[in-house]
């Protein structure tokens, strides 16, 4: 497979436009970002890599943070996990406060940002320095030192993360919380901001293509058991309201997040990373998903 080329036709069809979607506002640090930027990064089975653009380039994971924290928390939980957090789809919009009540604060998934919080909540229970653990095992996924939390992105939705701290508050008010809340705020703030470029978040993901292997050391990091059920959660649950749509276009699992970014995994292929700030209104990124559908078109590929 000519991915390399593949990439070259994607880069020269789609290249951003002010009219694509908008920059998450939100967060106001995330605002500052450079909406043109365009980049895409795919890390094969075999350790061939194919890019273009801003590939190399860090912005803020964001919810592809999401995926991290469940890994580890399942690991560590195991089944115990699910009787605080669900596994069924939303359909409805990542900060959606909803379902929370008619659910009794359990919520349906841990991508949502309810689900998410409520994982932060297990993991600082269950993690000696849960921020330090985060950031090592992240950086050890992709045998990489260089990542970080952005703090400025964190200060920065401490302070306008109502919704986020209205979640919080009103799942701790039903029992579904066990941490002090400013504690579990301040670990998901952080979670959220780490910096990552699409080289580094595909060779991450390649856990998720490899069968719970590392994609340098070929070390057993999950089992294979965990590997398909969190690719299934992706599958599912990855893009909130748009999952349906982004599962029926590009037919990956994957998981997207408010920093324009969007990883996707083609297991025992390939892993691959696009990186584009305008975002839809469904706050995933315009451009990052016609790029997936269109590679996953043009290479005819499919794990259905
Ligand atoms: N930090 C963001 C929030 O909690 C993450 C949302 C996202 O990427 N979809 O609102």
């Amino acid at each position: 497979m000519d991915y390399q080329s593949i990439l070259n036709i994607i880069q020269r069809e789609f290249q951003p436009e002010p009219n694509l979607g908008k920059v998450a506002a939100y967060i106001p640090e995330l605002s500052k970002v450079d909406p043109m930027k365009f980049g895409m990064y795919l890390y094969c089975h075999d350790d061939s890599a194919f890019e273009f653009g801003d590939s190399q380039e860090k912005f803020s994971i964001q919810s592809i943070s999401k995926v991290f924290t469940l890994t580890i928390a399942k690991e560590v939980m195991g089944d115990e996990l699910w009787k605080r957090v669900d596994v069924e789809p939303s359909g409805t919009p990542f900060n959606s406060l909803t379902e929370l009540e008619r659910e009794h604060g359990i919520p349906r998934n841990p991508f949502i940002n309810a689900g998410s919080i409520v994982i932060a909540d297990s993991l600082l229970s269950v993690l000696e320095d849960p921020k330090n653990d985060l950031l090592k095992f992240v950086r050890k996924l992709c045998d990489d030192d260089n990542i970080n939390y952005d703090e400025s992105v964190a200060r920065s939705e401490r302070k306008h993360g109502y919704r986020n701290k209205a979640l919080v508050n009103y799942m701790k008010a039903l029992g579904n919380i066990k941490n002090d809340t400013e504690d579990i705020l301040d670990f998901y703030f952080h979670q959220c901001s780490i910096a990552m470029t699409c080289g580094q978040l595909a060779r991450a993901f390649m856990l998720f293509a490899n069968e719970g292997k590392h994609f340098r050391t070929g070390e057993i990091v999950i089992a294979p058991q965990s590997v398909k059920r969190i690719n299934s959660i992706m599958q599912t649950c990855g893009f909130y309201d748009e999952a349906g749509e982004f599962s029926y276009r590009v037919g990956l699992p994957g998981k997207s997040g408010v920093g324009g970014g969007i990883v996707a995994v083609h297991p025992k292929r390939y892993s691959v990373a696009v990186w584009s700030p305008m975002l839809n209104p469904k706050g995933n990124s315009a451009l990052g998903m016609k790029a997936l559908e269109e590679l996953t078109t043009l290479t005819g590929l499919s794990i259905f």
